[in-house]
């Protein structure tokens, strides 16, 4: 273009004329030996931030419910009830066994989630977040959870970037397998590993078609069915204004239309399955409504202790909005009407 319209480009070294063939040829090497000197660079950098990973050394973002000490270490959030709110997360997803079951309980309990503001001027502080089932599933999946320092456990597929956006595409998580640094034990958990790899389990098995969580409907096995010949989740289908269930697999049929498999009645399934289940229970049973009575007991206590603690917070927070109001000079207008605005919102809250 340059050379078409007679311009000349300059650089720290001289000025060329890219109509004349040895300069062209000297703007092209220089062109070609500063990508690849580019190209090294980047390699560079990156080798260096992997081997800071290696030592696990290499911090970025943690997930909520930690801290990065000033000296480098990981930590525990310090504020009781961000910890508390997180345990929770763990412990309500071992017994709903589902990420949309914890998110219920969350909303039906008016519970939000914490997280530490990480850019602007309030950086550090602790902001309550509405719960979403993204955020709880990252939680779920993240090992950090489980005291792991892990590295490389995501990558970024490219082919899916927006025009213009350079940082755009989607990232995808890797399997365990093929983590680039996996440390265990590196900072301390929440839950432990074992806790997390059956949580892994069970997500997987929540998205599969095969296997899931039990449904509603009055069918004992709706959701849980598996078929014997093929292996493929059977579906539970109602008819006589849902007195009568039928357990069918017709995965084949419907897909492929293929032929069906099989299908069986539930009521004669049911009925063995439930003498089944009351044999296994019946000398545990005293044991079992033991446990639940004091499960109940358990969760009744953390619901009250997760309300004193908002109660101490909102009350830290209108006395010192109080304290900050009564110390601003009474003539400063301007800034004692916003101080008092500020007051009023931390009672409101309350
Ligand atoms: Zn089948």
């Amino acid at each position: 273009m340059c050379a078409l319209f007679d311009t000349l480009i300059g650089d720290a070294d001289g000025i060329y004329d890219p109509s004349t063939y040895n300069d062209r040829l000297l703007l092209g090497l220089k062109g070609t030996m500063s990508e690849a000197e580019l190209h090294i660079l980047k390699a560079r950098m990156y080798e260096g931030r992997k081997a800071k990973a290696c030592r696990g050394e290499l911090i970025l973002g943690l997930p909520r419910g930690y801290v990065l000490k000033p000296s480098g270490e990981v930590a525990l959030d310090p504020d009781e009830e961000v910890q508390r709110v997180i345990r929770l997360v763990f412990a309500l997803f071992e017994r709903c066994r589902s990420i949309s079951g914890v998110l219920r309980y969350l909303v039906d309990h008016d519970i939000a989630l914490p997280d530490r503001i990480r850019s602007g001027p309030e950086k550090g502080d602790v902001c309550w977040n509405r719960p979403n089932t993204a955020t709880l599933s990252d939680m779920l999946r993240h090992p950090g959870y489980a005291g792991a320092y892990v590295f490389g456990r995501r990558h970024h597929d490219g082919r899916l970037r927006l025009p213009g956006k350079p940082h755009s595409g989607r990232r995808f998580v890797r399997d365990p397998q093929k983590w680039m640094v996996l440390h265990q034990n590196a900072h301390p958990a929440y839950i432990d590993w074992q806790s997390y790899e059956r949580n892994q389990e069970l997500m997987a098995a929540n998205r599969s078609r095969y296997t899931g969580v039990p449904r509603g409907g009055a069918a004992l096995l709706g959701g849980l069915m598996i078929c014997g010949v093929c292996g493929r989740k059977m579906v539970t289908g109602y008819n006589d204004d849902g007195r009568e269930a039928r357990y069918s697999c017709s995965y084949e049929a419907t897909t492929y239309g293929g032929p069906r498999c099989q299908s069986i009645s539930a009521r004669p399934v049911d009925t063995c399955l439930t003498a089944l289940i009351l044999e296994a229970l019946s000398p545990a049973a005293i044991d079992v409504s033991l446990q639940v009575a004091e499960d109940i007991e358990l969760e009744r206590q953390q619901l009250h202790d997760g309300w004193k603690q908002r109660l101490e917070r909102a009350d830290y927070e209108t006395a010192l909005a109080r304290r900050r109001y009564e110390a601003v000079d009474p003539d400063n207008r301007l800034v004692a009407r916003t101080l008092e605005r500020d007051w009023e919102a931390a009672m409101a809250t309350k």
